[in-house]
């Protein structure tokens, strides 16, 4: 049970990710998940508001084939590659530690290192933010695992 409980984990955090992974390069805000401050998820070529199964980690890469349903421009493979890596490594962090009070610092740092490492592919530069929040995360661990062994 606990196991399929970090993997969802890392998927909503992998899922989360994509969304810093599309629109920091663009400086949208970040807040667009609420409907009622920005935007609903939507295709980034046509605008068409997606629906919840065309956004939903991982499957919605099996409904829409990797394409946008309404303008058929292919969908960038990086979301789905990104769900799929934090997932993979929230599963080894079960293993390795189970679920404990690290669980959820490692994963971010995971999270926003993928996410480094995806923006970097895409747009061959590191993102200051991301950069400075993966430190931040390192230090709050280092910091936890310091308090936990002394
Ligand atoms: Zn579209």
């Amino acid at each position: 049970m606990e196991f399929v409980v970090a993997a969802l984990f890392g998927v909503l955090f992998g899922n989360y990710a994509t969304t810093y992974y599309h629109r920091i390069p663009l400086r949208k805000p970040i807040n667009g998940l609420s409907k009622k401050k920005g935007q609903v998820p939507h295709c980034s070529v046509c605008g068409h508001s997606l629906k919840f199964y065309e956004y939903f980690p991982v499957l919605s890469w099996i409904f829409t084939r990797g394409k946008c349903n309404y303008c058929g421009v292919k969908i960038d493979p990086v979301y789905a590659i990104l769900e799929i890596s934090t997932m993979f490594f929230a599963i080894l962090l079960y293993i390795a530690r189970g679920i404990d009070l690290l669980f959820p610092s490692c994963l971010l740092l995971i999270c926003s290192l993928n996410l480094l490492f995806a923006l970097y592919y895409k747009h061959s530069k590191f993102y200051r933010q991301v950069v400075v929040v993966s430190i931040l995360l390192a230090v709050i661990i280092f910091w936890q695992l310091h308090y936990e062994f002394t």
